[in-house]
């Protein structure tokens, strides 16, 4: 399950709700027996009552704790199975759709290609909500393996915007890049690290007005071995209050939603995951109406 693994099946059935309340119940039991059975002197009753108080009220409080977290769960396994149903419901209807339209003979054959494009298309955005669906389970089970090597960040960053220049045209964003003249080298794992700078892009050229702009700049820190890159935007910008959350697994803003309805919102979630395990960070500077700027640090490699 995407939520939580199980350490072990001992510690588990320990923080059981069921378990603890049996516990509450037998632990002081067990407590004035013992006191009374051996005839101790009284203060080494008070002390066992005392002792067996303190264990009722740490267990209480666990298991309160637990309960509301085995509440949350649940919410949190309810939130993501709609999450889930919602993304792919889309794209699956696409497909069905444009299978059906391409068995109807009546069909030019001109609008039976472009169809035939639609439904490939609907299928590579399945695929891709899998993909970071799968890539989410594995990081919340600490299974997202990372190969780090040494990587020359400027190269590597002014390929990812190339790539993603198809996607700019198709939105009428125009990308530009700032790099400096050196090269620099940072420590990454590089299909983690186009993980961060895709999301970034994309985002800003999904968040953005057509004839806006996404620009990207890598520069060196001139007091610590790293570098920083930005990847700012001219688009809709966040309110204060939502760039608190916009990291949060499946938060998506109102204004979001509204231009972009198909979004996951755990794009953001991965990218700082990926960013920690870096040994980076990343924040946002966003003002709303005029845009956003995501900043992120990577360590230098030497
Ligand atoms: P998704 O884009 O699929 O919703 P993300 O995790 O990438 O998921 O983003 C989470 C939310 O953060 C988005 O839904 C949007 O509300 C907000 N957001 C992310 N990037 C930007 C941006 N560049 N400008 C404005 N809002 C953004």
């Amino acid at each position: 399950m995407l939520i939580v693994r199980p350490k072990n099946k001992f510690s588990e059935l320990l923080k059981a709700p069921e378990i603890q309340f049996f516990l509450i119940f037998i632990v002081p039991f067990v407590g004035f027996f013992l006191a009374n059975y051996y005839n101790l002197a009284d203060q080494y009753k008070t002390a066992a009552i005392a002792a067996f108080l303190a264990t009722l009220a740490i267990l209480l409080l666990q298991t309160l704790y637990n309960l509301r977290i085995h509440r949350e769960l649940k919410e949190q396994e309810r939130n993501f199975l709609s999450v889930v149903a919602h993304q792919v419901r889309t794209p699956l209807t696409a497909v069905r759709w444009t299978l059906e339209e391409l068995t109807k003979p009546s069909m030019r054959e001109e609008d039976r290609s472009q169809l035939a494009q639609m439904g490939g298309m609907a299928s590579q955005k399945l695929n891709s909500i899998i993909d970071t669906f799968n890539q989410l389970a594995k990081l919340q089970d600490g299974q997202l393996e990372f190969r780090y090597q040494p990587l020359e960040i400027t190269d590597f960053v002014e390929q990812v915007v190339a790539d993603a220049e198809l996607v700019a045209r198709q939105y009428g964003v125009v990308l530009h890049l700032e790099k400096p003249n050196q090269p620099l080298e940072v420590k990454a794992d590089p299909t983690k690290l186009e993980v961060v700078l895709s999301n970034l892009i994309n985002n800003g050229i999904k968040y953005n007005h057509k004839g806006g702009v996404v620009s990207v700049r890598i520069r060196p820190l001139a007091n610590s071995r790293a570098i920083e890159c930005t990847v700012e935007d001219t688009g809709i910008g966040l309110s204060p209050e939502e760039k608190e959350h916009v990291f949060t697994k499946y938060f998506r803003a109102e204004g979001a939603k509204r231009i972009n309805p198909t979004g996951v919102g755990i794009g953001l979630h991965i990218t700082r995951e990926i960013l920690h395990q870096h040994g980076g960070k990343i924040w946002i500077d966003s003002t709303p109406g005029k845009g956003s700027a995501f900043h992120f640090t990577l360590p230098l490699a030497k």
